[in-house]
């Protein structure tokens, strides 16, 4: 007997479960955890491109175990259930004064599955999500309810800071904020030299900044956000989905005359109006991505990040002509998470995308050695090909991590195939 089928935010992982409860407390979790067909897995919202959620066994969801249970305005800390999506969150601090100190692109994710794989945005002061994470409580592959503190359990908390579902399934998590704020966000365009040669300047010149390099143009468009009290100003429309599809058009129509294409995006490029505008910080980070992609995302030694995009660059541009996707730079601050890509390392982020109708393989396999080449560590949810020996070397704790899962998780209860494969676990 099988449950629903499950299936991906890119519809590229599907799987077949036995079961898929949606439990709607703790306890009604751990029983899951301790009878239900395994191995168990935990999902968010379904919007990993690799597959840590596939199982034939059960595939459970937080969806009830969800929303903001309280707030401590002198701590400026919030409780939230892990299921929790992120746009849920942003609303309900907002209405309490606190703030998420920053994002990543959406605000689609279950809080449990962007601590579960270092879901991140920019800026080379803010580190990815996890770090935020002050409390957790997790129900054990024997059921068990555990709780861990920043206070009282350091090490626990650096093992298992990133989670990738195989270290407890989180239920409940005391998330660090800080006073709600407004931003002042701006975009231009630049010749893509001129951003690379002042590459650490600009990106550090602002709390956020990223860029986006437009393949076949030339250009990249730069986006900068700084805190402000200026008042809220009008936003001007969201333009990415339009601008998407011109380049996609012009992807179809010219493929096989590169100057012809190069020039016409410059010139779509020129008529972009600049922008410039202020919004409640809920408002600026994240946007509506409809267009379905699947996508690679490397994390680099901050210093690497422009000789590593200057390679996918001509890559790219010389053997697929079929990109037209954006390729997004950002910056993360370091951590001390034992397997988060960020682990003592400031970091440049080069994300590569691939229209979600089509097969991604020979780009990715292609740009794949050139990101490991500049040290990469891949981003655990987007998709890459490495495995236990090739993680193992890029994480200095791995060993410690390793064994900390295996307290938590002495009969493999969260291990599939996959994670085993990651993880080394077979
Ligand atoms: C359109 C789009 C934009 C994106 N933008 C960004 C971005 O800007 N930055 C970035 O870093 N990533 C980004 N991602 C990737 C995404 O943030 C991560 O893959 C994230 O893990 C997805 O969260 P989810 O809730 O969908 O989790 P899922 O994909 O469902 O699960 C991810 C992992 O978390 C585990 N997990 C989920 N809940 C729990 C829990 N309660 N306890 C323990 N483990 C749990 C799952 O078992 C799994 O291993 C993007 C993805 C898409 C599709």
């Amino acid at each position: 007997m099988t449950a629903e089928q499950w299936s991906n935010w890119s519809g590229y992982v599907k799987a077949n479960p036995a079961l898929r409860p949606i439990p709607e407390s703790a306890e009604e979790l751990q029983a899951i955890v301790r009878t239900a067909p395994g191995p168990v897995r935990v999902a968010g919202a379904g919007h990993s491109f690799t597959p840590l959620v596939q199982t034939t066994g059960t595939i459970v969801s937080l969806d009830r175990i969800s929303g903001l249970k309280s707030h401590d305005t002198e701590k400026c800390q919030a409780t939230v259930g892990a299921g929790m999506r992120l746009g849920e969150l942003t609303r309900a601090l907002q209405g309490v004064g606190q703030a998420l100190a920053n994002m990543a692109d959406i605000d689609k994710q279950s809080i449990g599955g962007a601590l579960g794989t270092a879901t991140h945005g920019t800026g080379s002061t803010l580190g990815a999500y996890h770090t935020l994470v002050d409390r957790v409580a997790l129900i054990d592959g024997r059921g068990g309810l555990q709780t861990y503190t920043r206070t009282a359990h350091e090490e626990m908390l650096q093992a298992i800071g990133v989670s990738l579902g195989a270290f407890g399934i989180f239920t409940e998590v005391v998330i660090n904020n800080r006073p709600s704020y407004r931003m002042r966000k701006r975009r231009f365009v630049l010749p893509i030299e001129d951003m690379l040669s002042n590459f650490q300047d600009m990106m550090q010149a602002y709390r956020s900044a990223e860029f986006y390099f437009i393949p076949f143009s030339g250009h990249a468009m730069f986006l900068a956000s700084d805190i402000t009290d200026e008042p809220i100003t009008a936003r001007p429309p969201d333009d990415a989905e339009e601008g998407l599809g011109t380049l996609r058009v012009l992807r179809n129509t010219l493929k096989w005359l590169p100057w012809a294409r190069r020039a016409l995006i410059r010139n779509a490029l020129r008529k972009l109006p600049r922008e410039d505008f202020v919004e409640d910080w809920l408002e600026v980070y994240t946007s509506d991505r409809q267009t379905r992609f699947n996508e690679m995302e490397y994390h680099l030694p901050l210093e690497e990040g422009p000789k590593a995009l200057t390679e996918i660059i001509q890559l790219t541009e010389k053997h697929f002509p079929e990109v037209y996707f954006p390729m997004e730079v950002r910056t993360v601050a370091a951590d001390d998470v034992w397997l988060s890509p960020f682990y003592r390392r400031r970091t440049c982020s080069i994300a590569i995308h691939y229209d979600a109708q089509e097969d991604p393989s020979a780009f990715f396999k292609a740009a794949e050695p050139v990101f490991r080449r500049y040290g990469g560590r891949p981003h655990w949810g987007k998709m890459h090909s490495l495995t236990s020996v090739d993680l193992s070397r890029l994480y200095p704790r791995w060993k410690d991590a390793m064994e900390a899962r295996h307290e938590i998780d002495p009969d493999k209860r969260f291990v599939t195939p996959y994670v085993s494969r990651l993880l080394g676990l077979e």
